[in-house]
């Protein structure tokens, strides 16, 4: 009897999971194990949101296995020689996993995959966390494509190839289990503990995933395309954060919508896949600029404004409330990290990596493929990015997007009086309706720290001369 090992990355369910059903299909007994290994995350190791839900869905996932007579091991140091010690210790036969798409990983899971090759071990990789693998849609030039509409439309003539896997029934135990180290000892709650409104919104988790995705589709999907972009309203699934570590497979999301309906969602999925096609196929995009004459870009280092708009206190309502529902519940509506975004490149001219590593470390959802889309799209140096003209005005998007001042009034509480008219621009209110609401300006609420006018102005000059442009669309 030679055990399998499967070994949990991004993919931490029972359900639709390819690896464990090959283990499950070869008959021995199946030893799951999950590696943490930061440091070989080229300087993308999860982020301190990530990292807690981390702990929680590792908790999930270790409970699930035991209800099928199983376990979850747990080691942490670099992933190759914990499985080489691990096949060692246990007698393996096999090691499967489900593959991952970032630049680190790939690199990384090619020596694992050789080096257990050569240690006589079957050594096997699945596709468990796309709908279609990076390299299955291509051009006719046979090239990868960086417009996302051609690409939707290739995906859809490509077709899906299957039902979501069954969860199965049961796990074969080894005659006697490798040691684990005790979850506490990975270190991934907070030693301070900030997390009091993440823990209120969320629970990690396959059975949390299922049942946020049951939720959805039973109350949001009808209405997703008329609420989906109005923060101030549950009209989007909140199902990102089960997506990214792999509670729930896309596979299985897309097909509980059922055959029919469900469209501009299931669209939203594909921009998921689209970001792994990009990053997979340009692997230096995470932190370079995918058309290169956004190096030359005069990006300011303002290191104070940088903080102003991190801790929501720039002066613009819909950026500040932004801002704050993602400190406080690890998580901001698809609209406003738009509207943010554009604020942070635009207005303040701050490099996009900088919005991205912000992000990266406050998002429960933080998702590198996800990530560096959102970010490149909205700077304009991405592929398929919003032209660089557009520049989103934060009064104007709230007006629209939050019209009656709710989402705002939420997560600014020092606004909450004022009226739908004035709470997207408060400096334009009068004084004696300011004085009506509490509010002084530059002490319970900042003024504007830039003049978005003045800011939109300065930041298509310097796009246009990027360009070699001297022509601004003003
Ligand atoms: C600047 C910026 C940064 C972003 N960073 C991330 C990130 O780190 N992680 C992340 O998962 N998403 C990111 N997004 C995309 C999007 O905002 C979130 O996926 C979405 O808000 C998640 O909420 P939901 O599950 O309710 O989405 P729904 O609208 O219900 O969509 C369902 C799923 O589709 C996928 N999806 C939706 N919109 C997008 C999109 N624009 N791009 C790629 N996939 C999408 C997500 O997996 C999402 O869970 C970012 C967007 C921007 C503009």
């Amino acid at each position: 009897m030679r055990p399998s090992l499967v070994w949990f990355r991004q993919d931490l369910r029972l359900a639709d999971n390819p690896a464990l059903q090959a283990a499950v299909d070869r008959g021995e007994p199946i030893i799951p194990i999950y590696i943490w290994s930061p440091e070989e995350e080229e300087g993308w190791a999860p982020g301190g949101a990530s990292q807690w839900w981390l702990h929680g869905s590792l908790k999930a996932l270790a409970a699930d296995l035991e209800t099928l007579g199983s376990r979850l091991v747990l080691r942490s140091g670099r992933a190759l020689p914990a499985l080489q010690k691990l096949a060692r210790q246990t007698g393996a036969g096999a090691v499967f996993w489900n593959r991952r798409y970032e630049p680190a990983a790939v690199e990384r899971d090619r020596q694992v995959e050789q080096a257990l090759a050569a240690d006589g071990l079957e050594a096997k990789s699945f596709k468990g966390s796309v709908l279609w693998e990076p390299w299955e849609i291509a051009t006719q030039a046979g090239t990868p494509y960086k417009v996302f509409t051609p690409f939707y439309n290739a995906c859809l003539r490509a077709g899906l190839g299957g039902e979501p896997l069954m969860r199965p029934s049961a796990l074969p135990a080894p005659e006697s289990w490798p040691d684990s180290e005790p979850l506490s000892e990975l270190d991934l709650e907070p030693q301070r503990d900030w997390t009091d409104g993440i823990r209120k919104e969320w629970t990690p988790g396959e059975d949390s995933a299922r049942e946020t995705l049951r939720r959805f589709l039973r109350g949001g999907l009808g209405k997703y395309s008329r609420d989906r972009d109005v923060p101030s309203v549950l009209g989007t699934a909140q199902v990102s954060p089960h997506l990214c570590f792999g509670e729930i497979s896309p596979r299985q999301a897309w097909v509980a919508t059922g055959e029919s309906g469900g469209e501009a969602w299931k669209r939203q999925l594909v921009w998921r896949e689209f970001g792994r096609h990009l990053l997979f196929h340009f692997p230096r995009t995470a932190d370079e600029p995918l058309r290169p004459e956004f190096v030359r870009f005069p990006w300011k280092d303002d290191p104070a404004a940088l903080q102003l708009w991190q801790k929501g206190q720039t002066g613009y309502p819909i950026v500040d409330a932004g801002m704050r529902q993602l400190w406080e519940t690890g998580w901001m509506h698809n609209r406003v990290r738009m509207i943010v975004a554009s604020f942070l490149v635009k207005d303040l001219m701050i490099p996009w990596q900088e919005g991205a590593r912000w992000f990266w470390d406050t998002l429960v959802d933080a998702d590198l493929a996800n990530n560096t889309l959102g970010w490149q799209w909205t700077a304009g140096c991405g592929a398929d990015a919003a032209p660089y003209f557009r520049v989103l005005n934060p009064m104007s998007q709230g007006q629209k997007f939050d019209p009656k001042g709710k989402y705002v009034r939420r997560w600014v509480p020092e606004l909450e009086s004022l009226s739908a008219k004035d709470i997207h621009e408060p400096w334009n209110a009068t004084d004696a309706v300011l004085k009506r609401a509490s509010v002084e300006l530059g002490k319970d609420y900042p003024y504007p720290i830039v003049d978005h006018a003045e800011a939109r102005t300065a930041a298509l000059d310097a796009y246009g001369q990027l360009r070699g442009d001297t022509r601004t669309r003003r």
